[in-house]
């Protein structure tokens, strides 16, 4: 570990979108652009490999837009498990893929140990999640199953409940939280610390957020490129993103930098 980097301070999630592209265009997600959107690359993948073994951190979660469409899905899943073999394998995904392509679930069962499923009206894949949280299950897979309140009616509600206690899968709920969706803008004041040291999302060119919501263009703090990424991880922040006065999630620190100052054992009290 990088000298300087309290020994207290573990990064728990690094979100890897690996591209834009998805096979479903919900109306509420401002994470993919359908067919019209792009792939990681290899290299970028593999310098963001380089950079997490440089940090400590507990679980990679591969996102997109839907991971399983990006054509080198398997060999960078694959990649990814080898090379942070201790680190626990999350995928987030429609399920829809997985459901018709054998090969895409080997690479899952492969290489995951956490499968997170949106399943709702938008997503509009109930019979997919319904074939393959069972095949999920009997791997030994966690499974999340995730559905937004807006996009689902009770009876759906009641199937995916019935279907994850059956199998032992966890359906969880919420609202649309991650948009502007014309709510009042915040009056920030201090730094939000909701995320902090919760989720680094890493986007498609290397550029980093400290939050799993920020995703404003241009509007990162830093990137994979840079040298001392492992202690930009965990420095201070000192501004807010660009969407934070939309924030549904925003929670005043009260400090204009968050975290504050690590004070040596000596100087405390
Ligand atoms: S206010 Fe919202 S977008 Fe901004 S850092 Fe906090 S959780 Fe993220």
């Amino acid at each position: 570990m990088p000298a300087g980097i309290p020994l207290t301070r573990v990064l728990k999630t690094a979100k890897v979108k690996i591209t834009t592209k998805c096979n479903r265009s919900c109306d509420f997600c401002i994470f993919a652009n359908g067919a019209q959107g792009e792939n990681m690359t290899p290299e970028v993948f593999s310098t963001i490999l380089d950079r997490l073994e440089s940090i400590p951190f507990r679980q990679l979660h591969i996102n997109g837009g839907e991971p399983t469409v990006h054509r080198g899905f398997p060999a960078l899943s694959r990649l990814a498990r080898t090379r942070l073999p201790d680190k626990v394998m999350v995928l987030g995904t429609n399920a829809i893929t997985l459901a018709r392509n054998q090969r895409l679930m080997n690479a899952t069962l492969h290489s995951y140990d956490q499968i997170l499923i949106g399943c709702d009206d938008e997503h509009g894949n109930y019979a997919e999640v319904h074939a393959v949280v069972p095949v999920l299950r009997a791997a030994g897979k966690t499974v999340v199953v995730n559905s937004v309140l807006e996009g689902i009616s009770e009876e759906r509600l009641a199937g995916l409940a019935d279907l994850c206690t059956a199998h032992g899968a966890v359906h969880v709920t919420n609202h649309v939280h991650h948009i502007d969706v014309g709510q009042p803008a915040n009056d920030l004041h201090g730094l939000c610390a909701r995320y902090l040291d919760q989720h680094l999302m890493i986007e498609l060119d290397g550029s980093c957020y400290r939050c799993f919501n920020a995703m404003a263009k241009e509007d990162s703090e830093f990137s994979v490129w840079d040298e001392d990424f492992a202690a930009k991880v965990f420095a201070p922040r000192r501004h807010h993103y660009r969407f934070c006065g939309k924030c549904h999630e925003y929670t005043d620190s009260g400090s204009p930098a968050v975290p504050a100052v690590h004070l040596a054992p000596a100087s405390v009290g």
